[in-house]
C-alpha cells in the first residue's frame, strides 16, 4: 500500500470542511490538517489537526506546510509573499498576488488577449462616472461586501478614493466556468453554470442552457487566465453576459459556490478534483446530470430549513453563528423543485 500525501489547508470554512471531505473518500487515512485564524472555523471539527494562527505569521505558516506533503488555501486573503516560500504549495502565489486585489485583477484580465473585464476606472479626486454605477473596495471584499450600487447623486456618500467604480450592467446573465489543472499537463472542467445572486450574494445555481459557442469562449478564457497564473487546481471564472458581450467578472483561485452542485450532480465534485490535481491523480471523465440546482442558505434562513422537510440535501457548515446574510449551508436538490426550496427557505 502507498501512503496517501497529507494535506495542510489555509483556510478553515466551509471549503476546507468540503475539501477535508473528498480527501476522505479517496483514502480514509489522508491526514488533512488546517491552518485559520479564527478558533471557531468549522472545518475544525472535521480536521485531523488544527493551527491557530494570523493569516501575516510567517513563521508559524511556513512552520505548518512543514508539518504536511502539500499545502492548498481556500481562500484569497493570504499574503503571496508568504505563500511564494513554500516550496508544496501547489495552486503557487502568482494567483493569490494578482487576485486578492481588485485593481491588480482587472489590469490582469484586461491584459489578456480576447479577455475584458467590465468598463471600470479608479476612484480619485474629481472622480465622475455615469450613473448607474457600482463601487467595490479593493481588497477584501465577498460576498457583495464592502460594495454599493450608486444610483443617484445621494448614493455618493458611499463612494471613497480608490475604490473600484465599474459600469452596474442591468439585466445581465452570470455564469461561472470551473476547470480543473495540474502539473502532469491535464487540463478539465464542468459545463457553464448559471448563478443567480440576490443583493450581491450567490442565491441558486443551475447548469446554464447555452451554445456550445459561448460555453468554448468560456472555457478557453478560463484555461488562458489559469495557464497565465501558473496555477494549478481547481480555478474559477465569474463572467457577466450582457448585449452578447462576455465579461470576466472575477476569478477565484479555489473551488466555488457555485461549484457545490457538483456534489450530486457530477461523477465528481469540484473538491475531488481539487484534491486530485494536488496529489497528481488523473482526472476521470466527467459526466453530469443537468437535472440539479443548488439553492443557498443564509443566516437568515438557516431556522426555516432546519424545521423544515424539504425536496434536497440540505448540507449544513455547523457555522457557529447563524449571522444574516452569511452563508451557513446549501440544499442540492432538483431543479424543478427549485421554486419550493426557496418558498421554503424564505418563510
Ligand atoms: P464578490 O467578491 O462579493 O463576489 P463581485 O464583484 O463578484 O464581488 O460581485 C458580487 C455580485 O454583485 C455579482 O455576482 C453580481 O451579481 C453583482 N455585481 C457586481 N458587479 C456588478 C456590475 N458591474 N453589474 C451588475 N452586477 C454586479
Ligand atoms: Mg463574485
Amino acid at each position: 500500500m502507498t501512503m496517501m500525501p497529507s494535506i495542510g489547508i489555509l483556510g478553515g470554512g466551509q471549503l476546507g470542511k468540503m475539501l477535508i471531505h473528498a480527501a476522505k473518500k479517496i483514502d480514509q487515512s489522508m491526514q488533512v490538517a488546517i491552518y485559520d485564524a479564527s478558533l471557531d472555523a468549522c472545518a475544525r471539527e472535521e480536521s485531523d489537526s488544527f493551527t491557530f494562527g494570523s493569516f501575516d505569521d510567517e513563521k508559524l505558516l511556513q512552520h505548518f506546510a512543514q508539518t504536511v506533503d502539500i499545502v492548498t488555501y481556500e481562500f484569497e486573503n493570504i499574503s503571496p509573499d508568504v505563500v511564494a516560500t513554500l516550496p508544496n504549495a501547489i495552486q503557487g502565489s502568482k494567483a493569490l498576488k494578482v487576485l486578492q486585489n481588485r485593481i491588480l485583477e482587472k489590469e490582469f484580465i484586461n491584459s489578456l488577449p480576447g479577455i475584458k473585464s467590465i468598463p471600470y476606472t479608479v476612484v480619485e479626486k474629481n472622480f465622475r462616472y455615469s450613473f448607474p454605477f457600482i463601487v467595490k473596495t479593493t481588497t477584501l471584499g465577498y460576498d457583495g461586501k464592502g460594495q454599493h450600487i450608486i444610483r443617484d447623486d445621494e448614493d455618493l456618500r458611499h463612494v471613497h478614493l480608490h475604490m473600484v467604480a465599474e459600469t452596474y450592467l442591468e439585466n445581465l446573465k452570470e455564469y461561472s466556468m470551473i476547470i480543473a489543472r495540474n502539473k502532469n499537463g491535464e487540463l478539465t472542467h464542468y459545463p457553464t453554470f448559471e448563478n443567480v445572486h440576490v443583493n450581491q450574494i450567490l442565491d441558486t445555481t443551475n447548469f446554464a442552457n447555452i451554445d456550445k459557442n459561448l460555453e468554448e469562449q468560456m472555457f478557453h478564457k478560463a484555461k488562458e487566465i489559469a495557464q497565465a497564473l501558473d496555477y494549478y487546481g481547481v480555478l474559477t471564472v465569474e463572467f457577466f453576459y450582457a448585449d452578447n458581450q462576455l465579461y470576466v467578472n472575477e476569478v477565484a483561485p479555489r473551488v466555488h459556490n457555485s461549484g457545490h452542485i457538483t456534489l450530486n450532480a457530477a461523477n465528481v465534485s469540484q473538491f475531488d478534483l481539487h484534491i486530485y490535481s494536488l496529489i497528481g491523480m488523473e482526472y476521470p471523465q466527467i459526466e453530469v446530470d443537468k437535472s440539479w440546482c443548488m439553492v443557498n442558505v443564509l443566516g437568515q434562513h438557516y431556522n426555516a430549513i432546519k424545521k423544515s422537510s424539504i425536496p434536497g440535501i440540505f448540507y449544513d457548515y455547523r457555522k457557529n453563528s447563524t449571522q444574516y446574510n452569511r452563508k451557513v449551508g446549501h440544499i442540492n436538490g432538483l431543479l424543478k423543485n427549485r421554486e419550493q426550496l426557496k418558498e421554503v427557505r424564505d418563510r
